[in-house]
């Protein structure tokens, strides 16, 4: 069976000795020192200022708003993982939507302008499958109208923009570390917090609100990373440069054989990528349907990423709708994507798409 993912698991012997040392110090969680050390390892690593570990992407997000103090309405993209739209709900925060363009798959700048009123606070874009957003045109409109921007940045971890990180755009990037992401901790999530001074309400935030033993300056919550889980990315860390040449290869390979048979999104100009993804773009959804099919069969399981569009979910109100994402959603497909992914087994799918295409 060939899955969409497949979680990288790092060198088992070099985590057993970093579980060994927990073991041996006693401290397994609450800030202790394996999350200081990747802190300072991943800041170096991706180029950003302060980074903020915390216990997933989710939670990246909610602390994001709340470091912010983000009310009322935010702009965001119906075109991607649930947790985007989610997040904002339940932090009692109402997305409005801009649709997205249909060959970046990410939030049109156009569209979200039409969007703005005197109740928005937050434009929360994706960078969807790592490609980065039009950064220099969002972080424009948000400067004109007072707005803060939180980039859910999910898929976008050590992507560069016009030669620097990527993460530093915006008022916050978040990231997540989950095991189906290319850079993982088991489960985990981070904070690019580019304005120094909210570093520290956000530290107070991801635990309980606290301080120090007698003062609770904020009202927080428990989004905290633990030992095992920061020994896992300081593992990951040591082979990040390997995993990426390999999803490299992969990408590659997609890329030569599909290119011209199948639509491929298109790349923003100023953005490097990191292959977390490969979605092809489908004629239509029978055209979608009839290759997830011929796949299915030979146990290959694309994944409709992403499905639905999040302009069709019960709890969002007013009702919206977004056309292209709706569109985009019935007829993309994500296939399989991972280092350990053989030539073989890749020119197995390509083939049956092949077959199915000529078909
Ligand atoms: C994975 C993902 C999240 C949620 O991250 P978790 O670590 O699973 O909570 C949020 N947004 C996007 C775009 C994602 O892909």
């Amino acid at each position: 069976m060939i899955n969409v993912t497949k979680t990288y698991l790092p060198n088992k012997k070099k985590y057993q000795k970093y579980v060994d040392e927990i073991y041996a110090n006693g401290w397994i969680t609450n800030n202790g020192p394996m999350v200081k050390e990747l802190e300072k390892r991943l800041a170096k690593y991706l180029g950003v200022q302060n980074i903020i570990l915390v216990s997933n992407g989710t939670s990246a997000l909610e602390i994001a708003y709340r470091t912010l103090d983000i009310k009322g309405f935010a702009i965001t993209t119906p075109f991607s993982f649930v947790a985007t739209t989610s997040s904002l709900v339940t932090n009692g925060i109402k997305p409005i939507f801009a649709d997205i363009d249909a060959k970046t798959l990410n939030i049109d700048p156009e569209k979200i302008e039409e969007q703005i009123t005197p109740n928005t606070s937050a434009i929360v874009p994706v960078h969807v499958f790592g490609n980065a957003c039009d950064v220099v045109a969002i972080d424009k409109i948000a400067k004109k109208h007072d707005l803060k921007v939180i980039y859910d940045a999910a898929h976008a971890f050590d992507v560069k923009f016009k030669g620097e990180s990527l993460l530093n755009y915006g008022d916050i990037s978040t990231l997540s570390f989950h095991a189906t992401k290319l850079f993982h901790t088991i489960e985990g999530g981070a904070l690019i917090i580019n304005d120094d001074t909210l570093v520290e309400k956000a530290r107070y935030l991801i635990n309980f609100g606290i301080e120090n033993a007698e003062s609770i300056p904020e009202l927080g919550t428990n989004a905290k990373m633990n030992e095992f889980e920061a020994a896992m990315g300081l593992c990951m860390l040591d082979e990040i440069e390997e995993v990426l040449e390999k999803r490299k290869n992969v990408d590659d390979i997609y890329h030569k054989e599909l290119v011209g048979l199948v639509s491929l999104t298109t790349q923003n100009p100023h953005s490097t990528k990191n292959y977390g993804y490969f979605p092809i773009i489908l004629k239509d959804e029978d055209e979608r349907l009839k290759i997830q099919k011929a796949l299915n069969e030979k146990q290959i399981f694309p994944r409709r990423y992403f499905y639905p569009s999040l302009d069709t979910l019960y709890y969002i109100e007013p009702k919206q709708k977004c056309e292209i994402s709706r569109t985009i959603s019935n007829k993309i497909l994500v296939l399989p994507m991972y280092p350990e992914l053989s030539e073989e087994e890749q020119y197995h799918i390509i083939e049956t798409i092949k077959i199915k295409m000529d078909a």
